[in-house]
């Protein structure tokens, strides 16, 4: 089995839409079990396909409390019911957590690596990564889900305010939207080329007033 590259954003496959699979052959098999071995390597609980440069509707779950990996091709969801505060991160999206809500069950229906049909219904971190992973799918982020940008926050940041000011900092630095050369916060949004169309406040080529404004100083 091989490791594979998770692609990370901005790179613009993470916002297109995969295919359906048509047959499930030994190519997708090979790249399912090459999907497991990379989010075993990678610490993660999900991975869609699209994360490792592949537009197809195929997901791969490793969930903490189950000994087997689950290989779902065409996933779809049926049914949400119920909400819950989730706090998501995103091995495309690394180095961030956010705070939005999912569904405390959904319903599903996928197909096998054997082609056989499943029906799953899912609740809590179930529910949760099949939701994110059939959002990958649609080339939805949670990044997109996200109301502020105070519910965006980098891993290992303490308080509210410390964070908004970290945040800031990490725009000017090292910001997610830094390979095209621009700077944004990147908090929201679903953009046909790629880049979030974001839903909060953009800023591009950033001054410091905006940064200072962005950190609520
Ligand atoms: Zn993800």
């Amino acid at each position: 089995m091989t490791i594979l590259t998770i692609r990370t954003v901005p790179d613009p496959i993470l916002r297109r839409k995969s295919r359906a699979v048509r047959e499930v052959d030994d190519a997708v098999r090979k790249l399912a079990h090459d999907m497991v071995a990379t989010l075993h390597d990678a610490h993660g609980v999900g991975l869609a396909a699209p994360q490792v440069g592949e537009l197809k509707r195929l997901v791969v779950l490793q969930l903490p409390e189950e000994d087997n990996p689950r290989i779902l091709v065409n996933p779809e969801i049926t049914r949400r019911d119920g909400e819950r505060d989730v706090e998501e991160g995103c091995l495309s999206v690394p180095g961030y957590l956010g705070n939005i809500v999912r569904s405390e069950r959904v319903k599903a229906r996928a197909v096998s690596e054997w082609g056989a049909k499943i029906r799953l219904t899912a609740e809590q971190i179930f529910a949760q990564a099949l939701e994110h992973e059939v959002d990958h799918l649609d080339g939805i982020l949670y990044l997109d889900h996200l109301k502020s940008h105070e519910d965006l926050h980098e891993v290992g940041a303490d308080d509210e305010s410390e964070h908004e000011h970290d945040f800031a900092a990490e725009v000017e630095d090292e910001g997610l939207m830094k390979s095209r050369g621009e700077k944004r916060v990147l908090i929201a949004g679903n953009g046909s080329d790629g880049i979030a169309e974001i839903k909060g406040e953009v800023i591009v080529e950033a001054t410091e007033q905006d940064l200072k404004r962005l950190s609520g100083g």
